[in-house]
């Protein structure tokens, strides 16, 4: 419709960007709507130890079970949660959501799982609220023994260096642990990996996928884990989907695996069934 109508006469919305002008607010709408009434979930991956084959920790993903969509994957809202700032809220119901996760599972099984959480570079900007009701809930829950992980990902650590710095160390004061998520896929150069505390490096999927003893990806990971590990950090590979790309890895001194090989994201019910029940009754037989 714009065109042909004289240079100089600005029509904003071609009709695929007004179609895409609508999807969107419906989304804000529907997302505000799912923030009242409670329609999300989270789901959660189990991050295998390679040394020992057991798990001790997963990964909190977040699911929207929307009333007429069913479920949702964060991949299409949490671009738009973070642009209208509602991730604050969202994210702030994952940490509690994942925090109580956590001590129902010690309170029910005497087992700790600690919980990895994704946090937003957004949330990151709205810090002095969030952190001290944070760290209050981690206290009256009893869980500041590093039963929380956060996930970060490296474009944070270019936004404001000094400010985030403090941020993670207050943290590990807290009992906090820190990932950073995605690893190499980023842009940050490796001088920030001495300048934060990180305790885990988490290997982006990307690498993992064509994993071959004698490629290039290969010697990357391989790279990564010697790196990590002389920086005082513990390396998690995740994509993990075959058994040749977990021996590789674990072969190559990787810590810990996340992929469809060892599970998909579950319900809280079924990763209790599958990796705490089962956990304790191979410990106990
Ligand atoms: P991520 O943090 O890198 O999470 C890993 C993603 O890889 C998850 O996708 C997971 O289901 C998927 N995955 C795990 N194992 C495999 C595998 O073996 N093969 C393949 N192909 N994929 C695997 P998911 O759950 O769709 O989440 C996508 C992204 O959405 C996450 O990437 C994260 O960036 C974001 N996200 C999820 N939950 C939250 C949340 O609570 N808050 C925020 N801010 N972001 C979240
Ligand atoms: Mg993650
Ligand atoms: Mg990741
Ligand atoms: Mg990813």
């Amino acid at each position: 419709a714009a065109k042909g109508e004289g240079r100089n006469r600005f029509h904003y919305f071609t009709p695929s960007m007004q179609r895409y002008a609508k999807h969107r607010m419906r989304l804000i709408q529907d997302l505000r709507h799912a923030i009242i009434h409670q329609e999300f979930e989270l789901y959660y991956q189990p991050i295998i130890c390679l040394q020992h084959d057991t798990c001790l920790k997963a990964e909190a993903l977040i699911r929207w079970r929307h009333p007429k969509r069913g479920l949702v994957s964060p991949i299409e809202f949490i671009a738009v949660a973070e642009e209208t700032g509602l991730i604050i809220e969202i994210g702030n119901w994952v940490f509690q959501q994942a925090a109580r996760q956590s001590a129902l599972w010690r309170d029910r099984f005497g087992v700790e799982v600690q919980i990895s959480i994704n946090k937003s570079p957004v949330q990151f900007r709205d810090e002095g609220d969030s952190f001290e009701s944070w760290a209050a809930l981690l206290k009256s829950l009893k869980l500041t023994n590093n039963n929380i992980c956060v996930e970060i990902t490296e474009g944070l650590l270019l936004d404001n260096s000094q400010t985030i710095s403090s941020t993670l160390a207050t943290y590990r004061e807290s009992g906090i642990q820190v990932s950073l998520d995605d690893f190499g896929t980023g842009y940050s150069s490796l001088a920030y990996l001495k300048k934060f505390e990180i305790d885990y490096l988490k290997i982006d999927q990307s690498f993992t996928r064509n994993l071959d003893s004698n490629g290039n990806d290969f010697t990357l990971c391989e790279a990564i884990i010697v790196m990590a590990h002389k920086l005082g950090m513990q390396v998690i590979a995740e994509g993990v989907e075959t058994e040749y790309q977990r021996q590789l890895l674990a072969d190559a001194g990787c810590d810990f695996g996340q992929g469809y090989l060892f599970s998909k994201p579950v319900p809280a019910e079924e990763f209790e069934q599958a990796f705490i029940i089962k956990a304790k009754e191979n410990s106990e037989a």
